[in-house]
């Protein structure tokens, strides 16, 4: 006959005990749910140019359609088949950061030869829409990075403050140094984000103007891929907009390098 004297902690460590598991099935929970909506919207992102390949395809074996016709019907055809090239290459990067796959080879990165490089690569680019595009940095200043991650960075960030400036607009990429912080800046003055949808544009497939963007080639995938290559650096990424005003992409790398 003998009685098992608990400790008088042993309620509230079970009710802490309870709770944490209570939190991580809501967290589970919410995970599972994000990965649903995941593959629901990958499953679409790939059907919609399949649907229009397949039945572009269809119309052109059964009809003999005149010479032009036909041509437009095979690049629609092209461009389709190019998105989904592209979808797919930006999905398995995801997957890659998602497993820690990516390799991230950080180096000391002088900033300012660097936009040079990024400069001379896409002036033409942006003379093409007629979008001014200027380039400032002073001197010796590094940041750690993978040089070739940060392009992809740049690049896509640059992508977007082109495809959303009007024609005659200006993009601006600079970097400054703020205490002991690196920022990295890229500016537009385009159509800008409504404040609602702020929030939202790093997550997966999201884009604020679903129709439109669908015709300037957008897939939404590609803040969430910048977002990820940002984090896998240690470093963060902040965005402000007015609409119709503009758009700011702010990298922040901490801790200085010399
Ligand atoms: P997308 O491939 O559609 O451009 P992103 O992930 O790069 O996808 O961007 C998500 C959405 O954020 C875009 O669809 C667009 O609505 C909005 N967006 C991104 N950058 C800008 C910008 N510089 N100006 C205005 N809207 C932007």
């Amino acid at each position: 006959n003998y009685s098992v004297s608990l400790p008088d902690t042993y309620d509230d460590e079970m009710g802490e005990l309870a709770e944490s598991i209570e939190t991580l099935a809501r967290d589970l929970q919410y995970l599972t749910k994000q990965r649903n909506e995941f593959l629901a919207s990958i499953s679409h992102e790939l059907r919609t140019p399949l649907t229009y390949i397949k039945g572009y395809a269809d119309i052109l074996r059964k009809q003999d359609l005149p010479k032009e016709e036909t041509e437009k019907y095979l690049t629609i055809i092209v461009d389709e088949a190019n998105r989904l090239t592209q979808l797919v290459k930006e999905l398995f990067e995801l997957a890659k950061l998602d497993q820690n796959q990516f390799a991230i080879v950080k180096e000391k990165v002088d900033l300012h030869p660097f936009f040079e490089k990024i400069k001379q690569r896409l002036l033409p680019i942006f003379q093409e829409s007629k979008i001014e595009f200027t380039v400032s940095c002073p001197p010796n200043l590094y940041v750690m990075a993978d040089p070739l991650r940060l392009e992809q960075i740049l690049f896509n960030l640059l992508d977007n403050a082109k495809k959303y400036s009007p024609n005659n607009g200006a993009v601006v990429l600079k970097a400054l140094k703020h205490k002991n912080e690196v920022h990295i800046v890229v500016q537009d003055h385009g159509k800008g984000i409504p404040e609602k949808d702020l929030p939202l544009i790093f997550n997966r497939f999201y884009r604020v103007d679903k129709a439109r963007t669908r015709s300037l080639g957008g897939s939404g995938l590609g803040l969430a891929i910048v977002k990820e290559l940002v984090h896998a650096h240690g470093a963060d990424i902040t965005v402000s907009s007015t609409e119709n005003a503009g758009t700011c992409f702010e990298i922040i790398f901490k801790g200085e390098v010399r």
